[in-house]
């Protein structure tokens, strides 16, 4: 049976807030008996932009990763809910019921993503719910999805097989997967998002002139191994990416020209090294 998986592409986000606020004409005074109450003016943001800024000073990033209930297959929020107030729907989406979640601020808490909101004028419990009314009422596409001028947030409906396949082939990965809860929101290029690089600008100095150095060799040592290579473009800039967060201290081999220079830095976010005269 066909479900539905949402997927995002990190690298095409703009942070235009679209989606969010498509989400928000939706649902804001608007009520879906058996679906939704209505989403309060404030404090909610059922589709949440995240962010990260990568680096420091002109080697500097930003990446945005929409972020909205998973739709896990294994979900904590319906073990913790208590008189069927949260079910999984056939087609893959999970519901959290209006009327029978009246009061159970637990569900709030047994979400690890952070992506149900508590009602406190209707005392419920409220997430995204993959607009199911307008997927009901014949939507192939969610609200997002539909605004999203980037093409970076999509809806599909497919095979799990297929789905699977499709996030093998395409690298695709979800939030937290040690987790082990299954999220049907799958992400492009969230290393974007969530690791880490080094970068620097290499120069030198030749008859009281300073210039930037393009081609240097470098590598990137861990416990005295190395695990990557780079080379200095024309303007001297290098960058190291996808490394973990927090993993600790690397050293930067740069050779060139016959002199070969060796620069410590320790990951526990992005850093750039600025300028680094060899
Ligand atoms: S993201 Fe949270 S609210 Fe959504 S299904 Fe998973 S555990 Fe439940
Ligand atoms: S509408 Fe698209 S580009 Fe804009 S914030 Fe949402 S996912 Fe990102």
């Amino acid at each position: 049976m066909q479900k539905w998986n949402m997927i995002i592409d990190v690298a095409e986000c703009t942070n235009c807030n679209l989606c969010t606020l498509a989400i928000m004409d939706e649902y804001i005074d608007n009520d879906f008996p058996g679906y939704c109450a209505p989403m309060p003016k404030h404090g909610h943001r059922w589709i949440d932009i995240l962010q990260n800024e990568r680096g420091q000073g002109t080697q500097l990033d930003i990446a945005y990763a929409p972020a909205m209930c998973n739709h896990c297959d294994d979900a904590p929020c319906i073990k913790a809910a208590t008189g069927g107030a949260v079910t999984k729907r056939a087609d893959g989406i999970v519901i959290i019921d209006p009327v029978k979640s009246k009061g159970q601020r637990q569900i709030v808490d047994s979400c690890p993503y952070g992506h149900v909101w508590w009602n406190e004028a209707l005392q419920i419990p409220q997430a995204w719910n993959f607009d199911a009314h307008l997927i009901d009422a014949g939507w192939k596409q969610t609200r997002g999805g539909q605004v999203c001028p980037t093409g970076a947030m999509r809806a599909v409906k497919i095979e799990d097989a297929e789905m699977q396949a499709m996030a093998k082939a395409e690298a695709l990965e979800t939030l937290k997967p040690e987790l082990g809860t299954k999220p049907r929101v799958w992400y492009r290029n969230l290393w974007r998002y969530s690791t880490a690089f080094i970068a620097g600008s290499v120069s030198r100095e030749a008859g009281g002139i300073v210039d930037c150095v393009g081609g240097a060799e470098l590598r990137l040592l861990r416990g005295g191994a190395a695990v990557a290579t780079a080379k200095t473009d024309n303007y001297g800039d290098f960058k190291f990416d996808r490394l973990p967060e927090n993993s600790g201290d690397y050293v930067i081999e740069i050779s060139f020209g016959g002199v070969t220079k060796r620069v410590d830095a320790s990951v526990v976010k992005s850093i750039s090294l600025g300028e680094i005269r060899i």
